[in-house]
């Protein structure tokens, strides 16, 4: 991966598997976050429309505590079952 150094300390990372020294292995012992922007930033808002996005890797170390600060927050999308209401239906009807 390239540019793999921890954004926060600066630590050279090295690729998760040993014998691989292409682009496409993730860094070991660290984390890789993305973003494609955010309304209200001053520095990385692209447009909607953009596929542009930053990465930065974060080693485990500088992750865990920033963690036990209390800065890291897990996001857990809920899925939300919609109800469903049945009617008796009222046969084929014309469309214009
Ligand atoms: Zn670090």
């Amino acid at each position: 991966m390239r540019n793999s150094a921890c954004v926060v300390c600066g630590k050279g990372l090295k690729p998760s598997f040993e014998d691989s020294m292409d682009d496409e292995s993730p860094p070991g012992a660290a984390t890789v976050f993305t973003s494609r922007g955010n309304f209200g930033s001053t520095m990385w808002d692209p447009s909607p429309s953009s596929d542009d996005y930053l990465q930065v890797t974060i080693c485990d170390k500088c992750l865990s505590q920033a963690a036990a600060t209390g800065r890291v927050l897990l996001c857990q999308p809920q899925h939300v079952v919609t109800s469903v209401v049945y009617s008796v239906w009222s046969g084929p009807r014309e469309f214009d």
